[in-house]
């Protein structure tokens, strides 16, 4: 659930961050011998002599950001500049085709600059960042609210039944349409002036958030001098422990961080309440200390400035602007998903509280069950139910078998295949690469995966793109893939050995990673994951679905030492504990939900106290004080940043995944025609067509809830 992938908007570049530089105004100062040899020597103004054309990582230096950054902005506005005055009446290749093939530098630099922001960044790169986030925010309004280039756009559109279009011209040109209209294109000059402030007050605001939860998680740290306050925790846990603190300069002690390969294990294993407690909240407050990095604030301004921006639009909250262009279309329909699944799990999870609180009278604990008390008590009673200890798994997933299953998976649905490459440059030590290859042989794409926690990387796991599939002078263009994790890391001599919600992760985003590699849709913008965002998750948690199934854990979840396969009997238990805890897990996610929309159905602009907005949230949905919300708002990223009023996404797709996997379970798991079938109509199409059109063309029907709820143990 805690995934994200990067997304697009129609320039082709990450959304907050966009676009010239000539308007910044005497900004080149350097003389022009030494710019041209500057330029000589950026790997962003040549070719990429590379294999398959991948970036050359190993030559971008971060003096190469800006200047590419400027030459990038300055010239796509030399193109949308041509596009405007061309003497031609507008048509779709004049017009529409020739904005799609627009900014193909500043795409080529933002893609770079962008994925290794959120995955290698450090003091320069935010620096780097914060200058040219105004810069590319400017010149994607200038575009977005260009009256002249608008007017072209909607002639091509308004006659567009005069050209003979395909299915996917015919997207493509309505994308364009409306996001003209939705980047302001119909608004009055002074509304648009408005909206340009806003939107670079955001990219700002945005900045600054990630800026300081990277800090917050970076700056918090549990030392532990004593060995007596490891009791309970596994040997692997000690020994990461151990090799973090010696990392930290804390050689001979052991350190314990709010990243979640760290935090969880603590939280699930140690009987010290007093150390459970100070790293729990070591987590839950990250950006609300009161510090320099307090995001309290810049949480409120943003929710201001988006129903301020909202309005100037014609909506009366954020969210009715944001969902129009979903699945879901409203927040009302959300509100009704949501309010179907929390009352059955606020019932189930309040049934699993009383079980732990049974555990700790029993053992004479004589207080009440807190949240940071609830893992701990959970593996107990896991152990006690199932005989089962979510830990006693991990020697089965070490994560090059992982990641083989996946390969696996892959190979038994769409016959395609991945090969590992060692000539292709990367941008760290920890990321290998492959070549994925279609039955026959032919190249399909590069997938680059960088699964471990670094300090430069933020948290979570992700799936982006370098390049996507798209065709250019009728030649095909093939994706270039990066999948992002926060895995446990390898311990000592021994492997990185997987929870089993680390596999599931693992699938997930090799999930999204397939749909950008499978796409056959020839324009960029609508290719791959450039997806409505509430259907974009669907390709990824299908792919759970197979990460624990028995048949697929029989092949790749072998004893890390012996090569043993996974016993039946840790299957059986699997199988029967799968609604185990599940009440717990959906009430935090699902408040989670609520939030983000909470925040963004306010109607009026006043500032919120953060802290007060969330307690009173909470006592309305009635969420129980022995859970709180999977993220709080300080450092609830999603939301800031591609999310925001998008949480919901995740259980909305689950809809999808787990009625589309019911066509799997009905014809077998790995059925060629079923899979063909979710291939060619699903994964190949990207945001080609509407997104029900294409899941009832996989599926004959419209997704039911009931899976879902079968799945989480929710059905009455
Ligand atoms: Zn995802």
């Amino acid at each position: 659930m805690k995934k994200l992938t990067a997304k697009k908007s129609i320039f082709g570049l990450i959304p907050v961050m966009l676009i010239s530089f000539f308007l910044a105004g005497g900004m080149v100062m350097a003389d022009d011998k030494a710019e041209e040899n500057k330029m000589c020597d950026n790997p962003f103004f040549k070719k990429y002599d590379t294999p398959f054309e991948v970036p050359p990582f190993h030559l971008i230096k971060e003096d190469h950001y800006v200047p590419a950054f400027k030459k990038g902005m300055e010239d796509h506005k030399k193109e949308i500049d041509a596009i405007i005055n061309c003497a031609k009446e507008p048509d779709f290749a004049n017009t529409i085709e020739a904005l799609e093939h627009s900014g193909k530098l500043l795409s080529r630099v933002a893609n770079v600059f962008f994925s290794l922001y959120s995955s290698l960044t450090n003091k320069t790169m935010q620096d780097i960042a914060k200058d040219m986030s105004p810069l590319l925010s400017k010149h994607r309004d200038d575009i977005n609210l260009s009256e002249a280039l608008f007017k072209r756009v909607k002639t091509v559109y308004d006659s567009r039944d005069n050209f003979k279009l395909d299915l996917e011209q015919k997207k493509v040109l309505e994308e364009y349409y409306k996001g003209f209209v939705r980047g302001g294109a119909n608004l009055n000059s002074e509304d648009k002036d408005k909206l340009r402030k806003i939107n670079q007050e955001l990219s700002m605001l945005g900045l600054q958030f990630g800026k300081n939860l990277l800090a917050e998680t970076n700056g918090f740290k549990m030392v532990l001098d004593k060995k007596e306050d490891l009791v309970g925790l596994p040997d692997s846990v000690i020994a990461a422990a151990a090799e973090t603190a010696e990392a930290m300069g804390e050689k001979g002690k052991w350190v314990f961080t709010p990243q979640r390969p760290s935090w969880t294990p603590f939280l699930q294993y140690s009987p010290r309440r007093d150390l459970r407690e100070k790293l729990y909240k070591g987590y839950i407050m990250r950006g609300d200390n009161n510090n320099e990095n307090d995001n309290k604030e810049i949480v409120a301004k943003i929710a201001s400035l988006r129903v301020k921006r909202a309005k100037i639009m014609g909506f009366d909250t954020h969210a009715e602007f944001r969902l129009e262009r979903n699945m879901a279309k409203n927040p009302e329909n959300v509100y009704k998903l949501l309010d179907q699944i929390w009352e059955p799990a606020l019932k189930n999870a309040k049934s699993e509280a009383a079980e732990l609180q049974n555990i700790i009278d029993k053992e004479g604990g004589n207080f009440k069950l807190a949240s940071w008390d609830w893992w701990y008590y959970t593996e107990k009673l896991r152990k006690e139910k199932y005989d089962f200890d979510e830990g006693a798994l991990r020697p089965y997933f070490k994560l090059e078998n992982v990641r083989d299953g996946a390969f696996y998976v892959a190979n038994k649905l769409y016959g395609i295949s991945f090969v590992e490459r060692k000539d292709i440059p990367i941008y760290h030590k920890d990321v290998t690469t492959f070549e994925v290859l279609e039955k026959d042989g032919s190249h399909i794409g590069i997938l680059y995966m960088d699964f471990f926690p670094r300090d430069s990387k933020r948290g979570g796991a992700w799936c982006g793109s370098l390049r996507d599939y798209h065709h250019e002078n009728g030649k095909k263009i093939t994706p270039v893939i990066y999948m992002v994790l926060n895995a446990t890391k390898p311990v000592g001599n021994d492997p990185a050995l997987l929870s089993p919600d680390e596999v599931s992760t693992l699938f997930h985003e090799f999930g999204h990673a397939l749909h950008n590699l499978l796409s056959t849709v020839k324009y960029e913008s609508i290719s791959g994951t450039n997806v409505a965002w509430d259907f974009v998750e669907l390709p990824s948690q299908i792919m759970e679905h197979w990460a624990l199934h028995p048949d697929v854990l029989n092949v790749y979840a072998k004893h890390y030492k012996t090569g043993e396969l996974i016993p039946k009997s840790f299957l059986g238990k699997l199988n029967a504990s799968k609604h185990f805890n599940q009440g717990f897990v959906t009430l935090e996610y699902v408040a989670a939900c609520y939030l983000d929309l909470n925040w963004h159905t306010l109607k009026d602009e006043a500032l919120r106290d953060t802290n007060k907005f969330e307690k009173e949230y909470l006592e309305k949905i009635g969420l129980i004080p022995e859970i709180v919300s999977r993220y709080r708002s300080t450092y609830f990223s999603h939301i800031i940043g591609g999310y925001d009023a998008g949480y919901y996404a995740y259980i909305w797709a689950e809809v999808l995944d787990s009625d589309a996997f019911e066509a799997f379970k009905e014809n077998g798991i790995f059925d060629q025609e079923t899979a063909r079938a979710f291939r060619d109509n699903i994964l190949a199409r990207g945001g080609s067509e509407e997104p029900m059109v294409l899941y009832k063309r996989f599926r004959g029907a419209e997704p039911k809830i009931d899976a879902l709820l079968e799945k989480r143990g929710l059905k009455k």
